[in-house]
């Protein structure tokens, strides 16, 4: 079988599921190759849940500035494997930063990329979401190593035990004049919430929600559902929370098994961001608002009634 790499999005101590579902969606195409950059010791440690998940090689990218830069390690790995084992194609989570690895990688590779895929099947015909989700479309690359990046949800994850062949990557020293150092880190979910790209569960606030307090309910809901919180743009604007929660086009994507919208109309750019979400629930006191076009349930009505109602049926059963 040929070998298809993936970038491994991980903590340092914890592998993210969303590489666990583009390991399953790399088991179509070929062998899972999983290239984990970070500091030393990071592949060890992340060895045995790579390969419960299908991975049949772990290419180790780790050097003491590897957790320090912004993209440049991960580029700079994921061109390095390639070069040695020439993949089929190369997955990588389509979040924020996955996004701009995988443009820089198919550059720097001078290879066609397909983005925020759904779908993939083994003749490399990609499926993908394209416009802001306003269309679907069936592409393949014609040239070089497809880069491909793929959206969280898109893919189930599946447990598939494998021996993984260890490698080793030997990453070049970054030019701190051509890359971004991480100077902070805040996009951590508070508390004991999932992160908003992993969760299964999502329930969101928009400007409906009428200020930073009003985002109570909306949090008091995602706890009772074990979800996580995001926001429409105009309350992330408006400051009633915090930006590392937007979904949507200039957010985050998210696709949940369930996505609870409360107060938010449904413009596309949200809709981007969300649409390929299970299940979704809106609620929303205008009976025209957009949002009850694409929902599967919809309740009419103030989201200070309803939501309210909502976690306490959950929280009592
Ligand atoms: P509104 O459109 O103002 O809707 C508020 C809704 O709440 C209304 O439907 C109203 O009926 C309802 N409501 C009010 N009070 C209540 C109540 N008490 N109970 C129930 N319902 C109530 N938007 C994003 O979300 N994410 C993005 O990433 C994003 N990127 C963008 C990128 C570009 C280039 C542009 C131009 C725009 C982008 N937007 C994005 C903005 C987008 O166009 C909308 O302006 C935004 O999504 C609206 O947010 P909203 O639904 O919260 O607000």
């Amino acid at each position: 079988m040929p070998d298809v790499l993936v970038l491994v999005d991980h903590d340092g101590e914890r592998v993210n599921t969303s590489t666990y579902e583009l390991l399953a969606a790399a088991r179509r195409l070929g062998d899972p190759g999983a290239v984990v950059v970070g500091t030393p010791g990071t592949a060890a440690r992340l060895t045995e849940s790579l390969a419960r998940h299908g991975a049949t090689s772990v290419h180790a990218a780790e050097s003491a500035e590897a957790a320090e830069f912004l993209l440049t390690p991960a580029v700079d790995a994921l061109e390095l494997a390639v070069r040695e084992v020439a993949p089929v194609a190369v997955l990588v989570s389509a979040t924020t930063d996955g996004r701009e690895v995988a443009a820089r990688l198919a550059a720097r590779l001078d290879a066609g990329l397909l983005i925020d895929a759904v779908e993939l099947d083994s003749s490399g015909v990609v499926t993908q979401i394209v416009f802001g989700g306003s269309y679907t479309v069936r592409s393949q690359v014609t040239r070089g190593i497809p880069v491909i990046s793929v959206r969280p949800g898109a893919f189930e994850p599946e447990e598939h035990p494998a021996d993984p062949v260890q490698r080793t990557l030997a990453l070049p020293a970054v030019d701190p004049a051509a890359s971004a150092r991480i100077t902070a880190r805040r996009d951590t979910p508070a508390g004991d919430r999932p992160g908003l790209t992993e969760a299964t569960v999502v329930v969101s606030g928009g400007r409906g929600v009428g200020g930073a307090e009003g985002f109570e309910v909306v949090e008091e809901l995602a706890d009772a559902l074990g979800g996580a919180v995001g926001a429409a743009r105009a309350a992330v604007d408006a400051g009633y929370y915090p930006h590392q929660y937007q979904v949507g086009q200039t957010g985050k994507t998210v696709s949940p098994q369930l996505y609870i919208a409360l107060g938010i109309s449904g413009a596309i750019q949200h809709l981007a961001g969300m649409q390929t979400s299970k299940t979704i629930v809106a609620v929303n006191k205008d009976p025209e608002a957009p949002i009850l076009d694409l929902a599967d349930y919809s309740v009419v009505g103030d989201l200070f009634a309803v939501a309210p109602q909502l976690t306490q049926e959950v929280t009592a059963r």
